[in-house]
Parts: structure tokens; sequence; C-alpha cells
């Protein structure tokens, strides 16, 4: 009998237990490995999947049928519209190829779990693994045995559990002598992405991940505190586009930082202490995904969410989308995620807030958004992120906390270059107009420049004073909490 590793959001071969699994399974019988990927574009753009991201993803597939022809597996990647049509195409497969076990990793998405259960129904022998996370959802509970609501407490009960485990990744998977060369993949997206967008702006490869978590850590970790909230300083480590694939694994960044800071778990000093805390974010919204399913299909986390009366206004909706706001650090924010599929944390929160609080717009309509152009799109942070800035969410923003645009603009970009960089219509403005644009009835500082630049540049759309009024009546409907 062979042994099946069914490729996901996973896609490297270094510390992956599934492929691991599934060697030692065909070593054990002296029979064969095979390697799947599945194509569903009908299934992704139902999940509004954006199209650079699955550049990205094939991309990495290319290299990921290499890495393992490099060890004598073959990949087989498989065209199917969405995620019901793999349980029959699987049947079939493991009758014709006497297949004794799948390998695959959990993933914490409803979609994906039901489709997990369904080939489980089916009778198919898979097997699913915990990789996707340092520790598993569900294992971190408090002492009634539930999930978390609130972050902090999570990330106490987390540091003590992963202190108590030896983290160590799995090396690269060896299997046999190597296959020839395999043939270029081309994902057939058909109707479902007639436009392609290219990301040959990110470099790829799980060589390029492990390389860019390893300069971090050497050269900037110590100084994310100090730096992370600027857009336009590489700050942060730009690795979500690698761990949202899985072309590197949390345990692999945790274990990189225990290299440099062994007491990064314990210690409340440690340089590396808030950089991890990001990791351990992304661990609490893929926990509460699988604890709570309905955050996987558009609901709010906090119930009283529904009695909000989102004004959803399609004009103001478009052009935050364009970054035609007129609030440049908006716009600049807006553009950089048109541009490059990637926006600066801080910027997402800006944005985010803006959406729903100062426009009043649901926040699935700016998660929508987000997921249809980020390179990094994940279904749990982003969602995460989203009802955190709109108060709907677990461990929220509270919903009269609006951010100030203008002070964000001022405080984290103070010299405007990174503004400047992507809404070149304001370059010339003075700094003092950047970062506090005049609604309609109030005059520039410098009238002649604005002359000159306004037919090319928006006034505000929403005017900050009164927008943050409306936002504090009309979501005081969250009062009462979940
Ligand atoms: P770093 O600051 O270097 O952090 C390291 C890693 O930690 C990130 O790569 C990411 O995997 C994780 N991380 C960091 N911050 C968060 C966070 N707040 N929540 C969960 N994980 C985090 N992140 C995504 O990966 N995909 C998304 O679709 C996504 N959508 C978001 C939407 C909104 C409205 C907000 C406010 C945040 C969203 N985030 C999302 C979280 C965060 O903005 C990005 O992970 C981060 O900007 C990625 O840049 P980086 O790799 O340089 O992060």
């Amino acid at each position: 009998v062979n042994s099946v590793v069914w490729f996901r959001q996973d896609l490297r071969t270094s510390d992956h237990p599934a492929l691991a699994m599934a060697c030692t399974f065909a070593k054990q019988y002296g029979s064969q490995v095979k390697a799947l990927y599945f194509v569903t574009p009908q299934q992704w753009a139902e999940h509004d999947v954006a199209p650079i991201q699955i550049d990205f993803i094939e991309r990495h597939v290319n290299l990921l049928a290499q890495s393992l022809a490099n060890i004598g597996i073959e990949l087989t990647v498989v065209h199917l519209p969405r995620f019901a049509d793999i349980s029959p195409w699987l049947s079939q497969f493991c009758a014709q190829h006497q297949i004794g076990v799948i390998y695959a990793a959990n993933e914490p998405e409803f979609n994906e779990r039901q489709r997990d259960v369904a080939i489980i129904e089916a009778g198919l022998p898979l097997h699913l693994l915990d990789q996707d996370c340092l520790l598993a959802p569900g294992s971190v509970q408090n002492q009634a045995g539930q999930m978390y609501k609130v972050f902090t407490p999570f990330s106490k009960e987390w540091k003590k559990q992963a202190a108590s485990i030896h983290i160590k990744p799995l090396k690269a998977a060896i299997f046999e002598a190597s296959l020839p060369k395999p043939k270029p993949i081309h994902f057939e997206l058909g109707e479902f992405y007639p436009h392609p967008v290219s990301s040959q702006i990110w470099d790829c490869g799980e060589d390029v991940a492990r390389n860019i978590l390893i300069r971090f850590l050497k050269q900037d970790v110590a100084d994310y505190q100090l730096q992370r909230d600027f857009p336009a300083l590489e700050g942060t480590s730009r690795l979500s586009p690698y761990l949202a694939i899985g072309a590197i694994s949390a345990r692999q960044c945790i274990t990189a930082i225990l290299y440099y800071y062994p007491d990064a778990l314990t210690n409340e000093a440690s340089p590396a202490k808030t950089w991890l805390n990001e990791l351990i974010w992304r661990e609490f919204y893929r926990h509460l995904l699988v604890a709570f399913p309905r955050l996987s299909r558009g609901q709010n986390f906090n119930v009283l969410g529904k009695n909000i009366q989102w004004r959803n206004n399609v004009d103001e909706f478009n052009a935050w989308c364009k970054g035609q706001t007129g609030y440049p650090i908006v716009d600049a924010a807006m553009r950089q995620l048109n541009q490059t599929g990637w926006m600066h944390n801080r910027l997402r929160m800006v944005v985010a807030s803006f959406l729903t609080k100062h426009l009043l717009i649901d926040w699935r309509w700016g998660e929508k958004y987000f997921r249809q152009h980020l390179i990094d799109g994940d279904l749990a942070a982003n969602n995460g992120g989203w009802q955190w800035s709109a108060g709907t969410g677990c461990d929220a923003q509270p919903y009269f906390r609006v951010f100030n645009p203008m002070a964000q603009s001022s405080k984290f970009d103070p010299d405007a270059s990174f503004i400047k960089q992507y809404v070149p219509e304001v370059a010339n403005w003075s700094l003092k107009n950047i970062h506090e644009p005049q609604f309609e009835s109030q005059p520039y500082s410098s009238p002649s420049l604005f002359e000159q630049t306004q037919a090319a540049y928006p006034r505000p759309i929403v005017e900050h004073a009164m927008a943050r009024k409306r936002a504090i009546e009309v979501l005081s409907s969250l009062k009462k909490g979940a």
C-alpha cells in the first residue's frame, strides 16, 4: 500500500509532519509516496482568494514540485472546481493506486473542515495532523476548558505551554533518489480568474522565507517594538505572505526566535517579546476560528453586531477602495494594497477603522476587499483584524474608540514620506495640509498649491468630527457586549 501527502496551505518540504509521516509509512511498506495538490478555482473565487496570492501559490507549487522531485516524489496537480469534487476524485485515486493513508494538515476554516469531514465520512483514509500552529487549536484553554475570548490571558497560557514543550522543527524530508526535473505547472483558472495579477515583486521559496526570518531576527527584531508602527520604515518582517501559504511554519519562526533569544517565552523584557506576541496573535485568531465556526461564515462575534445600522454607501466604498477618500494616509494605504498586495499593519487598522467607523460601512465589505487583494490573505487574521477594528469582534477595540486619521498620519508618518510615495498628488503640499486635509468649508494653508492639485486629488469625503460622533451613536448598539 502506498501513502499520499496532500499539500494545502503548507507549501514547503521542511518541518512538514504530513510529508514526513507519508515517507515513514512508505518506507515501512517499501512502497511509494504520492503527493497531491488541488487547484479549485471556483472554490477559491467563492473564498475571494486574491489573484496575486494565487500567482504566489502557483510559483510555490512549482518550487515544491522541484523539491519533491529531488527526494524522489512526484507532485500531481489536480484541477477540480470545488472542494466537494475532491472526495469522489480521491475515492477513485485511492482505489487505483492502492492508497493506505492520506496525510494532510488540519486547516482552521469552516469549509475546509467540512470538506475533510465529508472525506472521512466517505470512508477515505484521511489522517489529519496539526501543523499549522505551534500549539494546536483547542489545546490552549481557560480553567473552564473553553477557548479564551481575550488575547492577554490566552497569550500567557500559550507561553506557559510552549515553554513546557521541546520545540523542534523537522528537517527537510528525505525519501529516495531524485526524479527528473518536473514540467512547469500552470494553474487553469478559467472564467473564475480572468485577470491574473503577478506576484513577481515578492521573491518566492521556502529558502527565501527562512532567509527573511533569519535576517529579521539578527538585525531588526530588537527594534521591532519601536519601529513597527511606521509604514515608511522596513520595521516588520514581511513574512506574512509566506506564513499564509505555509512556505514557512510557525514552529520554524518560534524555534528561530528561541535560538537567538532563548528566554523569549519566559522573560517579559526579551527583545523578541513583541514580535513573538504577533505570532501568538496569529495562533489566537486561528484557535478562535475553530472554537467559533460562525466567524468563518461572515457572522459578528458579538451578536449585538447585527443591530448596527451600517450606511453602506457604494460611492464612498468605491472611493475607499481606490484610495480616493481625500485623507492622504488612508489613500496611501489603499494604494499600497492595490499596487503591492500588502499593507502595513498600522495602516490596516487605520483604513479598517475609517471604513467601519468614519464611513459606517459593514466590516464584511472591507474584509472581502482585503481578501480579494492581499497576497497574505488569511481568513483567521483578516476576520480577526476587521472585527477588532469594527468593534464587533472578540477582544475588539471598543466601539467608542475611533482612530483619528489625522493624528495617525502625523504620528506614524511624520515627514509624510510614505504618503508621498503612494499619493504623489500631495507631494508639494505642506505637512500640515497632508496630515490635516481640509473639509470643503475650510481653506488650505497654502491655497495656491491646493488650487493646482485639487483637480487631481479629492477633498475629504467625510468630516472627522461629525463622522466620529455619528459612529459612536450608531455603534453604541454594541454596548452590552456579547
Ligand atoms: P510582523 O509584524 O512581522 O508579524 C509577524 C507575523 O505575525 C505576521 O507575518 C503574521 O503572520 C503574524 N501577525 C502579525 N500581526 C498579526 C495580527 N494582528 N493578527 C494575526 N497575525 C498577525 N494578517 C495576515 O497574515 N493576513 C490577513 O489577511 C490579515 N488581514 C488583516 C486585516 C486587518 C484589518 C488587520 C488590522 C490586520 C490584518 N492582518 C492580517 C494582520 C497583520 O496586519 C499582518 O499579519 C501584518 O501586517 C503582516 O506583516 P508582517 O509579516 O511584516 O508582520
